[in-house]
């Protein structure tokens, strides 16, 4: 059997390497490193793909965030309200911005935001909202938006885990995960759904003025070479990492409906299973399983993912500590589902590549564990 992997990237890498190292090569020989046509092309494709108009490519997920938060001038202390579990990006983002993350409690099925605890969270001081797609699902994007634009609130989409999930609203009209909000953010990190070999991410936009300072914020303030109209940084996707995701893009529903047959097997093992309970996908959203994770009930987790590592299959916690408990994040607040949950879950390996004789033996490993 072929090694398990939290994910295989080279199995991936195999398959696609008759397309990807002439993309590669390409660039080299036409030493177009920074900016070239490959960077403009991708933006245009990946655009497409969700109906969008504007995608600006920047450097990383976090730099995206960044950015976008930078776009709406938003004035010092000014309040976000986000996840509380959750990667640390969105909270990172915030106060290296002066920004103050508001972090709000989450749906205990979904670990999506929950639209009902956000306007209790609302001051004076609020300016936006950041949900965070977390693990391959949508937020609740239709009744998020609505309070927002009750609030008048901006709404960015970390979109970094969900990349081509679809969202459908009540009048059935249905649209691409990340393409819901004023703006939104995403991570072509090489685990991600849509992942290159280095680090890359995205700004991704409808709103015209929005998009145009997110272009200018991401490349030294300038819209016109030399002259700065802004502080901004420099985030940059390379090219190398643009023809790259060129070709993966193409691949992106089929990458997805891999994870999606691999974690309806899980599923379909582990439903009714007195220790594990299986992802639960809301009812307007579709799930493409960046992460598979588990709620887990009257269990030593730890013992578990010994006795898995054992048997060579790794496992892992995503993410084991809510933000507000986190050292450099900490905040005197109680949000007792971020902490239940991140005590509770369990994520198994997941990605493109998985062979039926890997998802077996993890099936059989896992339910043996038990029967013992
Ligand atoms: C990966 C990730 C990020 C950060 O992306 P990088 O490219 O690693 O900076 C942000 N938010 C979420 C939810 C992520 O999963």
């Amino acid at each position: 059997m072929k090694p398990i992997q939290m994910v295989d990237l080279s199995s991936q890498y195999q398959r696609l390497k008759a397309e990807i190292d002439p993309a590669i090569q390409t660039v080299l020989n036409q030493a177009n490193y920074i900016n070239g046509a490959p960077v403009k092309q991708f933006s245009k494709d990946l655009a497409s793909y969700l109906s969008i108009k504007h995608v600006i490519p920047c450097a990383n997920g976090t730099d995206a965030l960044q950015i976008a938060l930078m776009a709406l001038d938003l004035p010092e202390g000014s309040e976000i309200i986000t996840p509380g579990f959750s990667y640390i990006a969105v909270a990172e983002a915030c106060l290296l911005l002066n920004l103050k993350p508001v972090y709000a409690e989450v749906h205990p099925h979904t670990f999506n935001l929950n639209p009902l605890e956000i306007e209790k969270h609302i001051t004076t001081n609020t300016k936006a909202i950041v949900p965070v797609h977390l693990f391959g699902q949508c937020a609740d994007m239709e009744t998020i938006m609505a309070i927002a634009e009750k609030h008048n609130l901006y709404v960015i989409e970390d979109n970094a885990q969900s990349i081509g999930a679809e969202y459908t609203f009540s009048d059935g009209r249905t649209c691409k995960s990340g393409t819901i909000g004023h703006l939104a953010t995403t991570s072509f990190f090489p685990s991600k759904n849509l992942g290159c070999y280095g680090d890359g991410g995205a700004v991704i936009s409808n709103n015209d003025a929005l998009a145009e300072r997110v272009q200018m914020i991401a490349n030294h303030g300038q819209k016109v070479k030399y002259i700065h109209d802004a502080i901004g940084v420099n985030s940059r996707l390379d090219t190398i990492q643009a023809a790259i995701l060129g070709v993966k893009l193409q691949y992106l529903n089929a990458f997805n409906a891999e994870r999606q047959s691999v974690a309806a097997r899980y599923t379909e093992a582990f439903s009714g299973h007195k220790h594990l309970m299986p992802p639960i996908v809301a009812k307007n959203t579709t799930h493409v399983y960046h992460q598979y994770t588990l709620q887990t009930c009257d269990m030593d987790i730890e013992a578990f993912r010994m006795a898995m590592q054992e048997k060579g299959i790794p496992t892992m916690i995503y993410y084991p500590m809510p933000i507000h408990h986190q050292n450099a994040y900490v905040q005197n607040i109680s949000l007792p589902l971020c902490e239940s949950i991140a005590s509770h879950v369990l994520s198994l390996p997941i990605g493109t590549d998985m062979d039926d004789t890997q998802v077996n033996y993890i099936i059989d490993s896992v339910l043996n564990y038990f029967a013992e």
